[in-house]
């Protein structure tokens, strides 16, 4: 009977540079072994592209804009910024209130206690103290702080010089130069102390609190980064200097502070698509050797593992690197392996399903009520083989600049992507153009109109359900004025 829940996300992590997802090189035996002997889901898809936008649906079974839009973003960096609202239900407080006791271990801070995600996990480790507080708040402010001096700078310049003048442009480009370069250096400083706390610190977390916690059941989830950009592995696994390795991370970086395409080369790229490979491999043997703890403490006969990514990483497929606010599979393909000896036969399922159906299946399996407020729908008939899914669709949003979103409605043959900022729509045959490249929305507005009520629905969905979330907040603030609390 299985009692206990692992669940092992990855960050950045696309499923088709897995073995068991069809990847030519053989880089994850311990993933593929779990998938070959256990349930693979081979169209998966996260319902975000970033850390913030997909992890309400992986632990909220809920949309990821349907409670909060993201007012704050790392403009420069094109990333998602959002606090978890109180109104979503974790999946920890329903396991905690049934008697199971629940752990977290993560070292990303988008997930981490600053932004809520401890919330009813009895045991909740994010390193937040160890990598100097914040180092994505730090780069913010020490951005606004360059940003404003520059402009000061520039006006004073400018008071001297015309626009149009070589030596205004000159002076300009040097400030700017300046400006990125600085930037990019606390970037990738503060970025590469995030990395030392690998896989193997996780671990070593997580298996420590296995062989303390009081209660038999338990739930337990640990994040690794490793597989995050940059990509930085161990000299162990890899026969590049640490130049090299530096040299290229910064390519990357360059695309990401100048917010356009990089100067990267299809030879720079193959080495950059290693690094990110190696890394992969690098996790890998990092899931075998915690299983192979989790068996020695006697665990693994009654405990589900789950597999997943948050999202995927893009080596410019779309034109850019990273994983900025896009729809595209590169993104949102993602593995989902579910592996336990009681789950019953191995079994390869190409429903579509997404990373929102996550926390009820666990609930089903162990027989627990999901609540009202999710979403998500059981995979457990799927499991089973009782039946196939009815709704084959996958939507994934996220926001963009001034509270924008780029909303995405998937089936298996067409996707949809609608860019509310521009009133834009991308769609793509997926049979035809599994790499989302030509745009037909103009030849098929037949399936536009399909498809695009569908993202309607769900758009005026999130917008009530924010209301209401808004409203309860100022009645509940009315109610503490009312009765003499302060707020
Ligand atoms: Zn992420």
């Amino acid at each position: 009977m299985i009692e206990n829940v692992i669940l092992i996300t990855i960050d950045s992590l696309r499923a088709g540079h897995l073995g068991c997802y069809g990847y030519y090189k053989k880089i994850t035996p311990k993933l593929d072994e779990l998938a070959e002997n256990g349930i693979i889901f081979t169209h998966a898809f996260s319902n975000g592209p970033q850390t913030t936008a997909s992890f309400p649906s992986i632990l909220t079974s809920t949309y990821p804009l349907m409670y909060e839009m993201s007012k704050q973003h790392l403009s420069k960096y094109r990333i998602m910024i959002q606090h978890l609202s109180k109104h979503r239900i974790m999946i920890s407080e329903v396991l905690r209130e049934a008697g199971y006791s629940t752990a977290g271990v993560n070292c990303n801070v988008h997930i981490s206690s600053y932004y809520g995600y401890n919330r009813d996990f009895e045991y909740f480790r994010d390193f937040f103290e160890d990598y100097s507080r914040m180092p994505t708040q730090k780069v913010i402010k020490f951005g606004n702080r360059a940003k404003v001096l520059i402009s000061i700078m520039e006006k004073k310049i400018n008071k001297v010089f015309s626009d149009s003048s070589i030596i205004y442009k000159s002076i300009r480009r040097f400030y700017s130069e300046i400006w990125g370069r600085t930037q990019e250096k606390k970037f990738l400083e503060s970025i590469v102390k995030l990395k030392n706390i690998n896989a193997a610190v996780i671990n070593k977390e997580a298996i420590s609190w296995l062989k303390n916690k009081e209660n038999n059941k338990f739930f337990l989830w640990i994040h690794y980064m490793d597989v995050h950009f940059p990509y930085l592995p161990s000299s162990k696994y890899i026969n590049y200097n640490k130049r090299e390795v530096i040299s290229l991370n910064r390519k990357i970086i360059k695309h990401c502070i100048k917010g356009n395409r990089a100067d990267i080369s299809e030879s720079e790229l193959k080495q950059i698509i290693k690094l990110y490979d190696v890394e992969i491999g690098y996790v890998d043997n990092s899931v075998a050797l915690f299983l192979d703890e989790v068996e020695k403490l006697g665990l693994l006969s009654n405990t589900l593992i789950i597999i997943t990514a948050d999202h995927g990483d893009e080596f410019l497929e779309h034109g850019d690197t990273f994983h900025f606010q896009k729809l595209y599979d590169e993104l949102l393909h993602v593995p989902l392996i579910f592996y336990a000896p009681e789950l019953g036969e191995k079994k390869v399922i190409d429903d579509l399903v997404s990373l929102l159906d996550l926390s009820p299946t666990i609930l089903d399996i162990l027989g627990i009520e999901k609540p009202k407020k999710w979403l998500g729908e059981s995979l457990l008939p799927l499991i089973k083989g009782d039946k196939r899914r009815t709704n084959n669709a996958v939507t994934s949003e996220v926001s963009c600049s001034n509270c924008k979103r780029k909303i995405s409605y998937r089936m298996k043959k067409w996707k949809l992507i609608w860019d509310e900022e521009r009133d834009f729509y991308e769609l793509y045959d997926l049979e035809k153009d599994s790499k989302e490249i030509k745009n037909i929305a103009e030849e098929k507005p037949d399936i536009v109109k399909y498809l695009s009520s569908k993202i309607k629905e769900h758009v005026s969905m999130e917008d009530k359900t924010r209301r209401q979330a808004e409203e309860k907040k100022i009645t509940g603030m009315l109610e503490k004025l009312k009765t003499g609390g302060g707020i």
